[in-house]
């Protein structure tokens, strides 16, 4: 199957700087994905590249399987959002919405368009201000008036950078849900920008991981969760952060923590001798006993989250933090001895040298 996006080995520099260093990344028909990186990745030069307003230095973009060389922005069919939005600050949040659709390109009986604009609004959940001014508006308000304009027309693909960014936690929560119902949405390749793991985690049919230019791993959220490429893709995803465990693999072919202190086995596989680290993610570590590997500490401290609590616990010279219910937790004080399990499914191995799994 072609594609909808693709870009391969795509090389981009801006002076000194590798923006883009030899970027792959493939996006098929009617998937929602999400490009995720922190700031100065390449995240915004990767859709400007896909729109054509950067032209690459060497490599390709491909757009359902045409090759975009020689092609104009506008020629592509794409509609991106920037961060920075375009707004006709004197017309009403209406007209804004409603102007792309006078254009000849994509215009559309007014009945029809009102009927577009009138569904985009109410899930963006701006129907109440569409008569104001957006010079008028908050920074939030008019970010979803931004996001509105550009999936209000048709387009073979969205482009979105960083859509929610201005919108406060309680509303960029709710919007995200609300996006993904939005029909234009469900319907269209969208390529989704962030640097929130959570907003890529929830949003994501696949998402991508960017780093320095080039992506180091794509897949599915269970994938990146399950099987992260590197300790620093599982360290990008949840909070609190994964516990990562440093020693190396036993002759017996176990796990031996640098101090000696903690012993667990491993899948098979690993060269005894081997440095390596071990993730765990503090929601897979649980107190007591259970059906995994035991493990002894004390308590270092705790700290309420709402209705589960993070517990710190010293384990040898380590410490690695598990979430609780606040039931098992209440009553645990600095210095407490307790006991703690974790299934061995859910036992990371990374090389240390090398920061990927074995294997
Ligand atoms: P952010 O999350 O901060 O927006 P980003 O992942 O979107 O970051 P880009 O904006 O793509 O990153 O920038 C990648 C690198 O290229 C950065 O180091 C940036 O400073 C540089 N860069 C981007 N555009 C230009 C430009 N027009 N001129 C010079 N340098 C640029």
């Amino acid at each position: 199957m072609t594609s909808a996006i693709a870009v391969r080995g795509v090389h981009k520099r801006f002076g000194k700087v590798n923006a883009l260093d030899g970027l792959d990344l493939e996006v098929r028909e009617g998937e929602f994905f999400c490009l995720l990186g922190p700031s100065g990745a390449g995240k915004t030069t990767t859709l400007k590249t896909v729109a054509g307003l950067e032209l690459p230095d060497s490599g390709t973009v491909e757009l359902g399987g045409a090759d975009m060389r020689g092609v104009e922005p506008y020629d592509r069919g794409v509609a991106m959002c920037f961060e920075s939005y375009a707004l006709y600050p004197h017309k009403s949040a209406y007209d804004n919405l409603a102007s792309p659709l006078r254009s000849p390109r994509h215009r559309l009986p007014a009945a029809q368009a009102r009927e577009r604009i009138g569904e985009i609004a109410e899930l963006l959940g701006i129907s109440a201000l569409l008569d104001r001014p957006v010079g008028r508006l908050s920074n939030g308000q008019r970010q979803r008036v931004a996001l509105g304009r550009v999936l209000v027309r048709p387009a073979r693909a969205f482009l979105l950078d960083e859509p929610l960014s201005h919108l406060d936690a309680k509303l960029r929560q709710q919007m995200r849900a609300e996006l993904k119902a939005i029909g234009a949405v469900r319907h269209t390749t969208t390529l989704y920008v962030t640097h929130d793991s959570v907003e890529a985690l929830a949003l994501g049919d696949r998402i991508g991981v960017l780093r320095d230019g080039r992506i180091v791993q794509t897949g599915t959220r269970e994938e990146i969760w399950y099987r992260p490429y590197d300790t620093e893709v599982a360290r990008a995803f949840g909070r609190p952060r994964i516990n990562l465990l440093p020693g190396a693999v036993t002759a017996e072919g176990g796990f031996r923590s640098a101090d000696g202190k903690v012993e667990l086995p491993i899948p098979a596989g690993a060269a005894p001798g081997t440095e390596v680290l071990i993730g765990v993610r503090p929601r897979d570590l649980s107190l007591g006993e259970g059906p995994g590997h035991q493990l002894t500490g004390t308590v270092y401290v705790t700290e309420v989250l709402g209705r589960s609590v993070e517990v710190t616990v010293r384990l040898g010279e380590q410490h690695v933090s598990l979430v609780a219910p606040r039931g098992d937790a209440a009553g645990l004080r600095p210095d407490d001895p307790v006991r703690l399990w974790v299934r061995p499914e859910n036992l990371l191995l990374f090389e240390a040298d090398r920061p990927q799994r074995p294997g």
